[in-house]
């Protein structure tokens, strides 16, 4: 079946483009990874969810991907202008850790909480650390074609030489020079301008410092980014996603980098995700609702209940996460999951009615995917489909693994619950922990779950008609 033309909000345009990649048949994309100095939390889980959801899209229309995602573990200020400690030192200081473990820790548990969430990894990470000397080529390269100058503090970009600066993230130059309240660095010629190396501290010394052709430091955030996406995808490339706090700063600057240093455009579709809201309000250190992996499985919930939440908004709409949604989402995957059970136990096979209904939901559902990633109208006629009465179950089962493609919930992995007896002691446990569960103890919940799982080697799994268990 040919499927229907894919389409995406491209950024740069403020609008939904046809797709046409630059080599017919293949995908070069890059994502904006995390910078590795606390825990991955709800926020990362949905922007690479996206990027998982429009990796499979892509994939399911026959494409070949090759895609990278950097780590940043160096040169992430603080502040987004400039100033301000470096998040990695910082945090490194903090929890009396050297910065390079503290980027090993983190980044473990950044893969961990994707594996989770069944994102697959990208076919190359790349680290900030690991590429000093690219980025310091691409600064020589700015610097010759008279984009750069010195302050006492490190190499800036002079962003009003790049004739586009204000373009992509539709800044008004003239008010921001303006509205620029006092400068934290008087030495900037322009507000926007930005680091591409900083100088360490002469009377400190940093743990993460490299030579230079202008003396010792580290490099600005963003440089980094312009110079691993070229080296691996190229100086022209397809997709390029991010957050949509990347938009008027950092992807701004991006551009503004690898642009002027090839002469063109390097990149031909942005794409960035919205925001996830916490019970109404904004993530923040102080309302403690920055949620992790550990969070989400504390209380019990499988980590895919957690995609099919993500799934049901679209990316470029704010969401809000509340622990009520996600108990709906998990609710609503779990009865998903029973139906392929019996969906796949129904041995007839599908009629000549059935294959023409069946390919019918099936371009809808490609249609709705291909449409700028509309997940919550594919997810409405998937269960269309599952409800459909006039559909022979062996033909929903054959369906519904082909949507999982590209919705990523492991339904192939499904099994029929075998009838199993508990021994007394299991029994116990389990009983334990559900009423750890009933009084809100989830921590004291969580312990018990750990130890049926290692002791036991038994895996809870909590429905909407109790918890069930299975044997690994
Ligand atoms: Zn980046």
């Amino acid at each position: 079946m040919k499927n229907s033309p894919i389409k995406l909000f491209n950024t740069a345009a403020r609008a939904k483009q046809a797709f046409k990649p630059l080599k017919p048949g293949h995908v070069g994309m890059y994502n904006c990874g995390p910078t590795v100095y606390d825990y991955a939390h709800l926020g990362h889980f949905r922007a690479y969810t996206f990027v998982d959801t429009l990796k499979r899209v892509l994939a399911a229309s026959g494409y070949k991907l090759k895609t990278v995602m950097n780590i940043t573990d160096v040169g992430h200020l603080t502040s987004d202008a400039d100033t301000g400690e470096d998040k990695m030192e910082k945090a490194a200081a903090e929890k009396r850790m050297t910065a390079w473990d503290l980027a090993a820790f983190y980044t473990t548990d950044f893969f961990d909480a994707m594996d989770k969430l069944n994102i697959a990894r990208p076919d190359i990470v790349c680290k900030a650390t690991e590429h000093i000397p690219q980025m310091i080529e691409l600064i020589k390269k700015l610097e010759k074609k008279g984009y750069t100058y010195r302050t006492s503090d490190g190499i800036y970009y002079d962003t009003y030489k790049f004739k586009d600066y204000a373009k992509f993230a539709q800044l008004n130059l003239k008010q921001l020079q303006e509205g620029a309240r006092v400068e934290p660095n008087p030495e900037k010629r322009n507000p926007p301008d930005f680091a591409l190396w900083k100088f360490s501290p002469k009377d400190s010394k940093r743990q993460m410092e490299w030579e230079s052709p202008w003396g010792t430091g580290f490099p600005g955030w963003h440089i980094e980014c312009s110079a691993m996406d070229m080296q691996y995808l190229g100086d022209r490339f397809d997709i390029h996603t991010g957050g949509i706090d990347h938009i008027p700063i950092h992807h701004t600057n991006e551009i503004a980098q690898s642009d002027a240093a090839v002469g063109h455009k390097v990149v031909q579709y942005w794409m960035h995700n919205e925001f996830v809201m916490v019970e109404g309000s904004k993530m923040s250190k102080s309302r403690k609702n920055f949620y992790t992996m550990a969070d989400i499985e504390a209380r019990g919930v499988d980590p895919l209940a957690l995609r099919y939440l993500f799934l049901t908004a679209h990316y470029r709409s704010k969401m809000n996460f509340t622990w009520g949604s996600l108990s709906d989402a998990e609710r609503a995957l779990s009865t998903l999951r029973e139906r392929t059970m019996e969906f796949k136990a129904d041995k007839k096979k599908p009629q000549r009615g059935d294959v023409k209904k069946a390919a019918a939901y099936e371009k809808e559902f490609m249609l709705a995917v291909n449409n700028d990633l509309n997940t919550p109208i594919a997810l409405a006629i998937m269960w269309a489909a599952v409800r459909d009465a006039d559909l022979a179950g062996s033909a929903k089962y054959e369906l519904l693994m082909k949507f999982d493609d590209v919705l990523g919930l492991r339904l192939k992995d499904v099994k029929p619950a075998r009838k199993e007896t508990l021994s007394d002691e299991v029994g116990k446990l389990v009983k334990m922990r559900e009423q750890f569960r009933k009084d809100g103890k989830y921590a004291e919940a969580d312990e018990v779950r750990k130890r049926l799982d290692s002791e036991f080697g038994i895996v809870i799994e909590d429905t909407v008609k109790g918890t069930k268990w299975k044997k690994k």
